[in-house]
């Protein structure tokens, strides 16, 4: 089945509710290809891997290949800095999220200050509602009211 970009933003944020409601964190990356979804993650199976550098893995391992030419990486939150550098490194086309970190702060605060990403990549920011409601769910069942 072929999915068109909108298709595979609806799919990034179902697999972050999905994450949530089975009592992960508000993470999803999927990495796709010719409208094909290769790889997929919500950074459940462990803590210290991002949901980018799983997904980004997950579809090396798949193609057996390092370099994603060709593939669009979607992320549910801005990706962190070394995300990012993962992200160029495999040389994907293309990084599509859905969030900034600042519309998620609030809801999901990260205790280091990101880094900054210095190399160059084609991102896209396409603002979705539904992507900081991921991270508002998350902190329904962890953060304490103020
Ligand atoms: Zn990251």
């Amino acid at each position: 089945m072929l999915l068109d970009e909108g298709l595979l933003i609806r799919r990034t944020i179902a697999l972050g509710f999905r994450s949530v409601a089975e009592g992960g964190r508000p993470f999803a990356t999927l990495v796709a290809r010719d409208g094909g979804v290769l790889a997929e993650s919500n950074a459940q199976t462990d803590p210290l891997l991002h949901s980018e550098a799983e997904a980004i893995g997950r579809a090396r391992t798949r193609l057996g290949v390092w370099e994603l030419r060709g593939c669009e990486i979607y992320t549910l939150c801005q990706p962190c800095a070394a995300c990012l550098g993962l992200c160029r490194d495999a040389k994907a086309d293309r990084v599509v999220f859905l969030a900034l970190r600042e519309e998620c702060e609030p809801y999901y605060p990260e205790d280091e200050e990101p880094e900054e990403f210095t190399g160059w990549l084609p991102m896209l920011y396409v603002q979705e509602p539904d992507a900081v409601d991921v991270c508002r769910l998350w902190a329904a069942d962890h953060l304490k009211p103020q």
